[in-house]
């Protein structure tokens, strides 16, 4: 019996997609020519994370396979698989993956296989992204070297670059620095800061084409909380009253006093999403050695909650990586440890007015935990996966908090395809994330519903 069954069997609350998401995600895919059938050029810029092999490079990549490079485009798989619930999940290469994405001769329509075994799942290509490539700002910059589109939500890195990296004190799975370094050996240049005014500009070209819903602002570590709030400030404000109507902006930061979110929300944020990576109190700091320098544990539990009154219920989140804390010497020895740890965090924040999600580790090139090789052993199955998405569920329902959550905090559009964002409450009230966002985004602008409606039309029409 193929896995995907197996673990449906196992996990009969959960929703086969959700299932199916978290397989795929946690094995990862291996790399094949079909692959970019479902790929983007993406223009320079791009995030870190192409594989869950330790040692895959950009530069290995171009070297590898140089058709996925042009003039300052990498052809990117990434985010652009989905199921029929609208729910997606992110194709990272790994090499001995059971599972290959395959061209099934229908155009846009995709087969997942487990070894050679056909999973049953119809998998499609969403919409490309219109990057608008001749959209320059008046000094001549291309407006997607400022900003990253994916369909209509846009996402802005004020500054690539961590402060943590240059005192030795980076979160122990992140390669943020080391990636510019990577993309840069292969002709991929990148922006270390840009100005504001100036991706305000360019915020302003994309608008007048296309009507944008939601964008994110997201950067390294800091290591004072008034610099990195004056920045965040500056491009909040710049970018909120760029366009003649708001768009939802949340901020993906770190923990910072109460007046520093106060600023935030005064110039126009809607939302946040505090980058706790763990809620382990014993293995935060040493995972987070630069970010407890930055702020406490304590005071990183205090200031999300701070963040709950100023924000409110609903559009306030903390981001955790699933299977962090079982790696290095420090961490749990096996993954039901990692588990109840995780979910005692997760249960705190619901009960808290915070909105936990969670990643899946990757061993990122030039990260500390990828230079010890120990950890690979060390990732957990797909049952600790399940097993938290379970109990989330379970405490989401608790505290009816899928009620009380602003839709936008995690765009069910483009935001949900690589954390775990609540898609089983999602999925068993809305049966599709075109649904869930209906009732904030018209139809017209809400390109989920569009596009399993047009999935569906195909359908019937062979019938
Ligand atoms: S704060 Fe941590 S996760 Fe964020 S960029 Fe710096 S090292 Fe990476």
């Amino acid at each position: 019996m193929a896995r995907i069954d197996e673990l449906e069997k196992r996990y009969p609350t959960l929703p086969r997609d959700v299932i199916i998401k978290w397989d795929v995600f946690k094995h990862g895919v291996r790399d094949n020519k079909d692959i970019d059938e479902v790929s983007y050029w993406r223009p320079a810029g791009h995030g870190s994370y192409l594989s869950y092999d330790e040692d895959y490079t950009i530069e290995r990549l171009k070297q590898e396979t140089p058709w996925r490079f042009k003039e300052g485009y990498m052809l990117v798989p990434d985010m652009n698989i989905w199921m029929k619930s609208g729910l997606g999940f992110p194709l990272y290469r790994k090499e001995n993956s059971p599972y290959t994405i395959r061209v099934t001769g229908t155009e846009g329509k995709f087969a997942l296989y487990d070894g050679e075994e056909k999973v049953n799942v119809d998998l499609y290509r969403g919409p490309q992204t219109n990057f608008m490539p001749g959209l320059k700002t008046s000094k001549g910059t291309l407006a997607q070297e400022l900003i990253m589109l994916w369909r209509r939500c846009y996402c802005i890195f004020p500054v690539r670059f961590c402060e943590y990296f240059t005192t030795g004190e980076e979160c122990k799975f992140c390669n943020y620095n080391h990636t510019q370094e990577d993309a840069r050996r292969s002709g991929l240049s990148r922006h270390v800061t840009i100005n504001a005014d100036e991706t305000a500009e360019a915020l302003k070209l994309y608008g007048s084409q296309l009507r944008l819903l939601e964008g994110q602002i997201e950067s390294g570590g800091f290591a004072k909380s008034e610099t990195e709030a004056s920045v965040n400030v500056r491009f909040v404000d710049r970018l909120s009253n760029a366009l003649p109507y708001r768009t939802h902006m949340k901020l993906i930061g770190e923990a910072m006093p109460r007046k520093e979110l106060q600023r935030l929300r005064d110039s126009g944020l809607a939302g946040i999403r505090m980058a706790f990576e763990t809620i382990d109190e014993r293995l935060f700091p040493i995972i987070n050695p630069g970010k407890t320098k930055h702020m406490s544990y304590q005071g990183w539990l205090e200031a999300v909650q701070d963040a709950v009154e100023i924000f409110g219920v609903g559009n306030v989140a903390a981001k955790t990586i699933g299977g962090v804390t079982m790696q290095g010497p420090e961490g749990y020895p096996t993954w039901q440890e990692a588990r109840d740890s995780h979910v005692e965090g997760d249960r705190w924040m619901i009960s808290h007015g915070v909105y936990p999600c969670m990643d899946s580790l990757r061993w990122a090139p030039g990260s500390p935990y990828s230079r010890d090789p120990g950890n690979r052993d060390k990732y957990p199955p797909s049952e600790f996966f399940l097993d938290c998405i379970a109990a989330h569920d379970k405490a989401m329902e608790e505290y009816g908090f899928y009620e009380k959550l602003n839709k936008f905090l995690y765009c069910g559009l483009d935001c949900q395809i690589r954390p775990y964002v609540g898609e089983v409450g999602i999925i068993k009230r809305a049966g599709d994330f075109g649904t869930w966002m209906g009732e904030v985004v018209p139809y017209e602008q809400n390109w989920m519903a569009q596009f399993l409606d047009s999935i569906k039309q195909k359908e019937m029409a062979k019938v």
